[in-house]
């Protein structure tokens, strides 16, 4: 069976807003010839974004890399930085761009996010800072992570590229942490094509982050800092803005594909699915299964290879793992040894098409494939 018209199954596709009333915005954009630098759309998103997330500051950016570089500089962090390497690689680009050295600490196997238990034997006299990501939008350990950055008089920065809307006992995981990026690429939930932001706490360190990404301009007269230029603009923002409309119905119709996943492949031998920690309100932005090949026969890269033979495009995110990239595996701390869950996870994690259109013929297709590639070899 294939798609009714034979497209592939990607693993994501991006909820965009009506046709028409983009155009309506545009229209408006037209007539007002102010394209970018602050401008009507741009305001109303920071305010709606605040809102809707119940975060005080929100700074909006051109994409997620570069508010992460932002934010690095905002808080004038150098040296060295601990960091998970079980991340898109943008995490320790953002880094690297900052002239920081990354230090690699492993993942808890069951949360798959940076382990606090093992970031006090990274510190070192140079350490600055601390970078965790929350992984598929699970939240991290912040209490430890805090609890650690306070003894030490470090900084935290969340990657929180994947927690655009996930509260955990009643209130956002925005909350953690000094500064929080957002993505709001095409693949992420919420996206204005290309898009983020840094969620700040307060608004001294909001303004120095809208000098940052406006070349460091305070004023017309007055440059403050070698700043880059990261502003989104305005047929971005507007586009964001209609997004708000069919937010909680695309929450819904995912949070429906990825109950059917887990409903059907809890008892698929060596497929495992992370569980979802309690007390989580979460925005279902990917699927990621566990694939082990002793139990199920053939290995995560073949299962991928026999989903894309029937055009269903899965992703391996995040493969390879950071520290194995050229760039940093000549690391210390990148060593195999360092880092075993991580990569062992690396080489297991497969990510399954999850998005609100997903149609619920297609999602039962890739059930039966994956159940079918457990039993192809069985029957051996
Ligand atoms: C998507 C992503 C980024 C980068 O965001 P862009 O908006 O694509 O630049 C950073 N970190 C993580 C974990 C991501 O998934």
């Amino acid at each position: 069976m294939i798609k009714k018209d034979n497209s592939p199954i990607y693993v994501t596709q991006p909820d965009m807003p009506v046709f028409d009333e983009f155009v309506e915005s545009l229209r408006e954009i037209w007539d007002s010839k102010f394209l970018t630098n602050n401008g009507k759309f741009h305001q109303e998103l920071e305010k709606r974004i605040a809102e809707y997330l119940k975060v005080p500051y929100v700074s909006l950016f051109s994409n997620g890399t570069l508010a992460l570089i932002t934010a690095l500089q905002t808080l004038r962090i150098q040296g060295e930085v601990i960091t998970t390497p079980f991340s898109f690689v943008a995490t320790t680009h953002s880094l690297h761009w900052n002239g920081i050295k990354p230090v690699f600490v492993d993942i808890e196997e069951e949360y798959l996010n940076l382990d606090p238990e093992k970031i006090e034997a990274a510190i070192t006299p140079q350490t600055t800072a601390i970078l965790p990501v929350h992984v598929y939008g699970r939240p991290c350990n912040h209490e430890k992570i805090q609890e650690i950055a306070d003894n030490y008089g470090l900084k935290v920065i969340y990657d929180a590229a994947h927690a655009f809307d996930v509260n955990h006992n009643g209130s956002t995981i925005l909350d953690y942490g000094d500064l929080n990026v957002l993505s709001f690429h095409a693949t992420k939930t919420f996206n204005t094509i290309e898009g983020g932001a840094i969620i700040s706490h307060d608004i001294k360190t909001k303004q120095r982050i809208d000098f940052l990404k406006n070349f460091g301009f305070a004023n017309e007269t007055t440059i403050v800092a070698p700043g880059i230029n990261a502003k989104m603009n305005e047929v971005q923002a507007a586009y964001g803005l209609l997004q708000f409309k069919s937010l909680e119905n695309n929450r819904l119709k995912r949070q429906k594909v990825w109950e059917k996943y887990s409903e059907e492949l809890k008892d698929v031998p060596g497929v495992k699915i992370p569980e979802l920690p309690d007390g989580l309100s979460h925005n279902y932005s990917y699927y990621p299964a566990l694939i082990e090949e002793q139990d199920y026969g053939i290995s995560r890269d073949k299962l991928y290879d026999k989903l894309k033979e029937e055009r269903i495009l899965t992703r391996r995110y995040f493969y390879p793992l950071i520290s194995n990239i050229p760039t940093y595996r000549g690391h210390n701390s990148s060593k195999l040894s360092n880092l075993p869950i991580a990569n062992k996870i690396a080489e297991q994690v497969l990510c399954l098409p999850l998005y609100a259109s997903l149609e619920s013929f297609e999602v039962e297709k890739i059930i039966s494939l994956v159940k079918n590639n457990v039993r192809e070899n069985f029957l051996i």
